[in-house]
């Protein structure tokens, strides 16, 4: 025998049950704890602190341990890795490979590794269970920024100068991940800015000599 259809007031009953259970299971989670965190300023650990150390956030690299053999500015298929260095005497009268630069464009970089691969320099992050390279990914991903120039981060201050680390066989001990990256991004946002305007500057003033070169043709063409 078939279900009879409920009357008027049998579907107003149904419509005001279906309703209460929806209310009920909405109800149930006011008096539950939150399963949400509110990100970023509430969490009970920084976000990045939660994540595996493989995680392959922005990149960063240890200068205390890196040999400056430039493996990995040799290796990134898009040249986001820039090292420039000098050769010198020390005081014991010994060549010394000072470092002047070590730039990573993170605007470019497309995160594969191979940079990681190259470097010959293995260190083991404090804090961390795995080894890694001098040159590593960090677990930091927030990287927002009002222009592109501001993703070139400088490893060292321009002007400073970095002796290069002996090259060794074995594991050697590094900063904790993560630090180097947070000191060359703070320094990215005000250096680069000014290097952004003064290139901004520059284009412009070349803008206004190339219209200023062009007018006589113009007007030759106009003859
Ligand atoms: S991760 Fe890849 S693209 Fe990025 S710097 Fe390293 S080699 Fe270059
Ligand atoms: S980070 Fe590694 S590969 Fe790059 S220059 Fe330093 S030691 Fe060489």
């Amino acid at each position: 025998m078939s279900q009879s259809e409920p009357g008027y007031f049998g579907v107003i009953v149904r419509a005001a049950r279906t309703i209460i259970d929806g209310l009920a299971v909405t109800m149930s989670y006011v008096f539950r704890p939150p399963i949400t965190v509110q990100y970023p300023d509430r969490t009970p650990v920084p976000v990045p602190d939660t994540l595996p150390e493989r995680y392959r956030g922005l990149l960063e690299v240890d200068l205390e341990t890196c040999g400056a053999c430039k493996a990995c500015e040799r290796d990134c298929p898009i040249g986001c890795i820039r090292i420039d260095m000098t050769k010198e005497k020390g005081a014991d009268g010994k060549p010394k490979l000072i470092m002047t630069r070590f730039d990573i464009d993170l605007a470019k970089c497309m995160f594969c590794g191979l940079c990681v691969e190259a470097c010959a320099t293995a260190c083991r992050c404090d804090g961390d269970t795995e080894p890694t390279k001098a040159i590593h990914f960090t677990r930091e991903f927030e990287g927002v920024v009002e222009h592109p120039a501001q993703l070139v981060y400088r490893f060292i201050r321009p002007g400073d100068r970095i002796v290069a680390a002996k090259t060794v066989k074995e594991t050697v001990p590094a900063r904790r991940r993560g630090e180097a990256l947070r000191e060359a991004r703070r320094h990215a946002q005000v250096y680069n800015a000014l290097a952004f305007a003064w290139a901004l500057d520059h284009a412009q003033h070349q803008d206004e000599e190339t219209v200023a070169g062009a007018a006589p043709a113009g007007k030759a063409a106009d003859q």
